[in-house]
């Protein structure tokens, strides 16, 4: 079993940055009166304790959504995501990916989560009551999954990232999703890492053809020596609205930078 638990890092700037997209990207797809499915096949824990333990040990929730919550306007779906689990679990609960897409979906929509963790599975489950989750491999699930019923939708792949592999296995989703569902909403989170382990991958992914997105921020390390220096999200049909959207957080944190 694979040692990575995101409640140590969750509420950080990389969770930001993608948190912030999906919830706007997710947002758009709803507008639709057309069902779609929401596919997450490394959902964690669903809902993350920032008092906790884990997260004050790192401190990377202070250093990310605790300090830039003012960024979001009210109204902005991220925000709106976090004041419902903040009414629902508490005023220092944090919404992971499954709890921004299930406060977002209709009840005509379909969500299927994807978790492996047992320990995430019990939390998922407390925190999603009724939810349809899978306690299974992501990367064999995607592929079972795909295509999904109904066809519109959206599929975040956001893993750990502990297995050098796992760079080669996004590589390998990419191209399958592409073939056998081209009119999905991929959404793949990457870490942008201070030992460049990441940029074959991203090599790749830019040199994908059709319609695709990327999204990428820098930010100071958590710690001296942490080798997480950035967050990226590429995506495969993005949504209507995609780049404005990206640019402004871009800018947010291009100007984090630079009034350090
Ligand atoms: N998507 C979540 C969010 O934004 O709130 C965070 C996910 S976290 C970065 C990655 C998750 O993948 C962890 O909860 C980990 O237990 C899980 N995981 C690791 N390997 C997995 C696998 N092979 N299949 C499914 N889940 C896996």
């Amino acid at each position: 079993m694979l040692a990575y638990q995101h409640a140590y890092h969750a509420g950080n700037l990389a969770d930001v940055h993608k948190h912030a997209l999906l919830a706007e990207a997710l947002a758009y797809l709803v507008q639709k009166p057309k069902p779609l499915h929401y596919l997450d096949t490394h959902a964690g824990r669903g809902v993350y304790d920032l008092a906790g333990a884990e997260a004050r040990k790192t401190g990377e929730a202070e250093a990310g959504i605790r300090r830039l919550a003012d960024w979001f306007d009210p109204g902005h779906p991220y925000r709106t995501a976090m004041e419902d689990v903040a009414r629902r679990h508490g005023p220092d609960a944090y919404p992971g990916s499954p709890a921004i897409a299930a406060g977002l979906l209709r009840d005509m929509d379909e969500m299927t989560l994807v978790e492996r963790h047992p320990g995430e599975i019990e939390h998922l489950r407390d925190a999603l009551p009724g939810a349809k989750i899978l306690a299974e491999d992501g990367w064999q699930a995607a592929k079972s999954l795909t295509p999904p019923e109904p066809r519109r939708g959206l599929m975040l792949v956001d893993p750990s990232y502990e297995l050098a592999e796992d760079f080669e296995r996004v590589l390998s989703l990419v191209t399958m999703v592409r073939r056998k569902w081209p009119v999905g909403v991929l959404m793949v989170w990457y870490p942008i890492l201070s030992t460049g382990a990441h940029a074959g991958m991203t090599r790749a992914l830019r040199a994908q053809e059709g319609s695709t997105a990327f999204s990428e921020v820098s930010f100071p390390p958590a710690r001296e020596g942490h080798r997480l220096i950035g967050s990226g999200l590429f995506v495969v049909n993005p949504p209507w609205g995609w780049a404005e959207w990206a640019n402004a957080l871009e800018v947010r944190f291009a100007n984090l930078i630079r009034d350090r």
